[in-house]
């Protein structure tokens, strides 16, 4: 009922199972206990199936999604009475399939599980040969942690540690925040801004800028932004610090460098800062919910919007999700507005990242796909260049819808947004590679662009000096402050990108 994938990962342990079962009967072993192991563990999968489905069904979302645990583990009796009240006629048609499935596996079982006469009692040298192959088959199955979890006797006790890790992280990160807030009221900040402000700052995921023609790319993968340009500051020179979520993530909103990588633990980051400077802070994420750092960063947002149902960044989520909220978090009443908007981009796998409206490049023939083909990429490395340009496609569309979104929000005025991927890609620019890459200068090649409502004062000189800027984004929290109006000891003005007193390359 979820996907493909996950239909799939459950059929081959179905029949690796059954087959491994089907091998102890050629090693002659005691017949009724195999049979009755075969109904234990293939009911034992359908009721599995029937649980996972069932929630699905219910919530729409991932079994392993933190609000579904939430309600599997979480509740008190009381709860579980009025989930049963409400749901008793689900539940109740549900459990009635199971029952059938079962009951229908029992009878196939008796019937058809009979000794054909003349078999001999110990089984020849190949039937031993086999039935060790196929049992010892499906116990190797048990050493991929993935193909494991498929186990249901695997699954649930596993279901149950990650929820009670993640409830205890959580627990922990709330009293870290709480303490962050409390010393937040002695940075003194200033608040040097507009009355009324707002600020969108979008997050990026995996976009490597060498992939947009906005950039130069032969490929139109932007043409919703190359019809802003005249809006948009480019910047052309920026790297990521890292060539991974978290890492990076981290370094821009807080005061962690690559040079000091754990400053963020005792210094307070813009999140912080902005809330003690009157922001009204919106946390809105299409990624995971509960992922170690990036958690404690949004657990600083009055609001916290998750919109992925899945889970992990490997879940099919479109970008598009997140536009209905933007607008209504747009038209809150509050007049000072930071909303951080975490996009999944172009996070791996890139054909689960657009529409079908958007796959544009698959199949195509031209300057990109000959180059490739010159380098001596291989037919899986351009196939998934073509994707991951269909998801550059897409996300031009959703940047553009945002910008659009912002534009006509009323109650947030003025307002600018801020664009940065958290990190590039390789896909095959450099080597027989796609995903994260922290050799390649791909890894670091990311998109800056900078937005403001209205016309932009600056002449046409002052802003190509400052698209050309030189910058890596572990410094982009003195830019953030800098946009938000914010003076404290931390902002650093030689550090903001947009700052008449920025020292290039910074650090
Ligand atoms: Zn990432």
């Amino acid at each position: 009922m979820q996907d493909l994938h996950s239909l799939t990962k459950a059929s081959v342990f179905v029949l690796f199972a059954n087959a491994g079962l089907a091998g102890l009967q050629l090693l002659r072993c005691n017949r009724k206990w195999v049979a009755a192991g075969a109904l234990a563990l293939n009911s034992l999968v359908l009721l599995n199936a029937t649980v996972e489905g069932f929630l699905f069904w219910l919530y729409g979302l991932a079994p392993k999604h933190i609000v579904v645990a939430d309600a599997i583990l979480g509740s008190n009796a009381n709860e579980a009475r009025e989930f049963i009240a409400s749901y008793w006629v689900h539940i109740v048609l549900v459990s009635a399939l199971l029952v059938a499935m079962i009951g229908l596996q029992a009878w196939v079982e008796r019937k058809f599980n009979t000794v054909r006469a003349g078999t001999p009692k110990a089984g020849n040298r190949r039937e031993r040969l086999l039935g060790s192959g196929m049992f010892a088959l499906f116990a190797l199955l048990h050493f991929n942690a993935t193909m494991a979890e498929e186990n249901p006797l695997v699954y649930w006790p596993n279901y149950f540690a990650d929820y009670q890790q993640q409830r205890a992280f959580l627990a922990e990160v709330k009293s870290k925040v709480a303490r962050d807030l409390a010393m937040a009221r002695q940075y003194k900040t200033a608040y040097v801004g507009q009355p009324r402000q707002t600020l969108v700052l979008v997050l990026g995921e995996s976009v490597n800028r060498s992939n947009w023609s906005l950039y130069g790319y032969p490929r139109n993968t932007t043409p919703e932004l190359a019809a802003r340009r005249d809006d948009l500051l480019v910047f052309r020179n920026v790297r990521s610090s890292d060539a991974a979520t978290v890492q990076s993530l981290l370094k821009m909103l807080t005061p962690a460098t690559l040079k000091q990588p754990d400053a963020w633990l005792t210094e307070p980051n813009v999140l912080a800062l902005a809330r003690t400077a009157g922001y009204h802070i919106t946390w809105l994420s299409n990624q995971e919910q509960g992922d170690g750092p990036i958690q404690i960063l949004a657990e600083h947002a009055h609001e916290q919007i998750f919109v992925n149902n899945g889970h992990g960044r490997g879940a099919r989520s479109l970008d598009e999700r997140l536009l209905p909220h933007l607008k209504r978090v747009l038209e809150g009443p509050a007049p000072r507005k930071l909303v951080v908007v975490h996009m999944l981009g172009a996070h791996l796998r890139y054909d689960l990242r657009y529409p079908a409206a958007f796959d544009r490049f698959s199949g195509a023939d031209d300057a990109v796909s000959t180059t490739l083909y010159k380098a001596g990429r291989p037919y899986w490395i351009r196939k998934a260049r073509n994707q991951y340009d269909n998801a550059m496609l897409y996300t031009d569309h959703v940047l553009s819808s945002i910008l659009k979104t912002a534009e006509e929000s009323t109650t947030a005025s003025p307002v600018s947004l801020l664009y940065v991927s958290d990190h590039g890609q390789e896909v095959g620019h450099y080597r027989n590679f796609s995903g994260h890459s922290s050799t390649d200068p791909s890894g670091y090649q990311i998109p800056l662009l900078y937005w403001t409502k209205g016309p932009d004062p600056d002449p046409a000189e002052r802003r190509a000096a400052l698209e050309a800027r030189d910058y890596r984004t572990d410094y982009l929290d003195h830019t953030l402050l800098g946009l938000l109006g914010i003076r404290t000891r931390f902002y650093q003005p030689e550090n903001d990108i947009l700052s008449s007193q920025y020292v290039d390359p910074p650090g």
